[in-house]
């Protein structure tokens, strides 16, 4: 029997994807995804497992042996770190001060966990202090917090909390989704007990793959478990036997994907952590500054905005989906819209790692000037782009 009619044969448009992930993929990582496919035990594809082990330590700054990728998006990696550390009954502690803290909260939940909430308005960051009550009431075993909140743009920062943590005797759960790649990650200087990522924000790599890492001491204290983990797919004792020296058949890794984020962690290292956050806070900084000249303002606190994660108020009188929408319909520029409580009233604009580049701002900017003038918007035409372009030259003067 034929299958008619056959779909349309594929053929994507050609975007710029400025939004809050997933972010524009680099050509070598889309060359890298087209080479043949090998078997998952095959001795190139075990080879191309322990580079990638290594470069994910690289990127997390962590010794961990227990650094890997799990084999689906960072919700997953969220899951994993999640399921892994927490039994039923178990006290966590969650930060919540967007989606992702929210999501985190729901997660554990579902695992059985007695969660605690300590709750922020949107935009905000936890001070030490917040953490340190909640430490005192909830007693918990793991607290868990979000590096780079891609809802509200706000840049959580972790050390000092984590040795809080520690002093308490608990485990603390980063979120490092949008964060790696774009700004420092130092896990083990931390103490963080276990991180993870996704490959679609500033890896430059399609959504598929959550790089984690889990500390010796999370290890150890998943080692004695009195229950099972709740899930056979992200059991991290059982994906040890497969990415340890064991390498013991657990599920079909995704074998292209796998090649796709090995070239993108290849990329980062390639230009050097510390290059890479300088550019992503170049290419933020000179954008700031041309929506500042438009009178557009960020949503996070000065000081904690995100280099790859701009979300900032849309401007009174401003059509939110009509500008989002033209932009795409005539630029094949992709930004994101708020999501929960800043839905119609904040965009993102995301420069995540291939993406961070000067090209775009400009690209960007233009293109915005042109809407707003359309919607009856008053500003000084061209004042963006002039004001971005200033922004570069004081970054090369060796102000940043
Ligand atoms: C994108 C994101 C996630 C979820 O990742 P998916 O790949 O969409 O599953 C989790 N946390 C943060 C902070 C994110 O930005």
């Amino acid at each position: 029997m034929s299958y008619t009619p056959l779909p349309p044969a594929l053929n994507p448009p050609v975007r710029t994807l400025l939004g809050p992930g997933p972010s524009d993929t680099h050509p070598r990582v889309l060359a890298a995804m087209a080479k043949p496919t090998v078997g998952h035990l095959d001795p190139y594809y075990l080879q191309l497992m322990d580079g990638m082990q290594q470069m994910l330590r690289a990127v997390f700054q962590t010794q961990n042996r227990m650094t890997f990728a799990v084999s689906a998006t960072g919700s997953a990696g969220m899951e994993a770190a999640v399921v892994n550390v927490i039994e039923p009954g178990d006290p966590m502690v969650v930060c919540v001060n967007g989606v992702f803290g929210g999501r985190m909260a729901d997660v554990a939940a579902r695992a059985g966990a007695n969660v605690t909430k300590i709750e922020l308005a949107w935009g905000e960051v936890f001070a030490p202090a917040d953490v340190k009550d909640a430490l005192a009431k909830a007693k918990p075993k793991v607290v868990g917090i979000v590096l780079a909140e891609t809802s509200t743009g706000a840049w959580q920062p972790i050390e000092e909390i984590a040795a809080l943590v520690r002093d308490a005797g608990a485990m603390l759960v980063v979120d490092a989704v949008t964060a790696l790649g774009g700004l420092p990650v130092e896990m083990d200087r931390w103490g963080v007990d276990v991180i993870y990522s996704g490959s679609q924000k500033c890896l430059s790599c399609p959504p598929g793959l959550a790089p984690i890492s889990f500390s010796d001491r999370a290890l150890e204290m998943i080692l004695a478990r009195k229950s099972k983990v709740q899930s056979w797919y992200l059991d991290v004792t059982m994906l040890a036997q497969y990415w340890g020296s064991d390498r013991v058949y657990h599920h079909t890794a995704p074998i292209n994907m796998t090649y796709g984020l090995y070239e993108a962690l290849r990329l980062v290292l390639e230009e050097g952590l510390e290059n890479c956050f300088v550019r992503h806070r170049r290419n933020h900084l000179a954008l700031k500054a041309g929506l500042a000249a438009l009178g557009i303002g960020y949503t996070a606190q000065e000081g904690h905005q995100l280099p790859m994660l701009n979300a900032v108020r849309v401007p009174e009188g401003v059509d939110d989906a009509k500008v989002r929408g033209e932009l795409l319909s005539r630029f094949g520029i992709e930004i994101g819209g708020g999501l929960g409580a800043f839905k119609g009233k904040v965009w993102r604009i995301g420069l995540m790692g291939y993406g961070s580049r000067p090209a775009n701002v400009l690209l960007f900017l233009s293109a915005l000037e042109q809407l707003l003038a359309e919607q009856g918007y008053k500003f000084e035409h061209g004042a963006s782009i002039a004001a971005a372009n200033a922004a570069y030259s004081r970054g090369k003067n060796g102000e940043s």
